[in-house]
């Protein structure tokens, strides 16, 4: 990967071998990370963008030699509006690969929730972002690989295993990269708010999935929105996320 910095798009390293591309025209506090892992045969992109603007590919994406593989944490549609620009292996759930091959506004939730967001980040107001039509023009992608519990994703030096994580929709998975102790966790949980109002959300399930993550052994969480966290901050999340459950009567006992 090289850096890449224009007035809408940022694709920046951070860590070794990590790197995030940015929608900076979303605004902050529902941008969804596009996490770049690379390996020595393959990289791999976590995520495809709410794509309020079609990613311009080949110049943030410069060619490397080796093959860019996707993997998808969800299908909603701040996670798969890009798929379609990827042209080689593709991984997800098994009920994310009907959504890639013919995405709707309906099936990648961009209606009716994206008219109730305000989603541009100021100073974008001139790009006339239609929020109503959001999601009706989405392009089908190539999707090769359906992925479950146990299965990994391997690039060379680096492999990621699967975890099935479902709660915030039925579909999440996380990455986890037991090397470095990095754990890719879509938007079950995130250093901010879990949504967990959506149709196919679970908040036992969130809960449960909560507990197995925190079993794990991690010491960076990459979520599929805001920022990366320590263990420390993803417990005071966890426990703020129960804590909240439990007033609303949703325990796990
Ligand atoms: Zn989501």
């Amino acid at each position: 990967m090289r850096p890449f910095d224009s007035n809408l798009f940022q694709l920046e390293q951070v860590e070794p071998g990590l790197w995030l591309l940015s929608e900076k025209m979303v605004r902050a506090g529902i941008r969804s990370n596009v996490w770049v892992v690379e390996g020595q045969q393959a990289d791999l992109v976590i995520d495809a963008g709410w794509g309020i603007v079609d990613w311009p590919f080949e110049e943030i994406f410069q060619p490397s030699g080796k093959p860019l593989w996707i993997a998808l944490t969800h299908a909603h549609c701040d996670h798969v509006s890009q798929v379609f620009q990827f042209k080689d292996r593709c991984f997800g759930h098994h009920a994310v690969k009907a959504v890639v091959e013919a995405p709707t506004a309906k099936n990648t939730n961009a209606q009716p929730w994206a008219p109730q967001l305000k989603l541009v980040a100021e100073g974008f107001e001139y790009l006339n972002f239609d929020a109503k039509s959001y999601g009706h023009h989405f392009k089908p992608g190539v999707f090769t690989d359906v992925v479950g519990e146990g299965d990994t994703i391997d690039l060379g030096g680096v492999v990621l295993e699967i975890l099935e994580t479902p709660g915030h929709s039925s579909d999440s998975l996380t990455f986890i990269d037991r090397s470095r102790q990095w754990m890719f966790t879509g938007d079950v949980l995130t250093n901010g708010y879990i949504v967990d109002i959506l149709p196919d959300s679970d908040k036992r399930a969130i809960l449960h999935v909560h507990k197995r993550l925190m079993a794990q052994d991690f010491k960076r969480i990459f979520g599929g929105h805001h920022a990366p966290m320590d263990r420390e901050t993803a417990e005071t999340v966890v426990a703020r996320y129960a804590q909240h459950k439990a007033e609303q009567g949703v325990t796990l006992d």
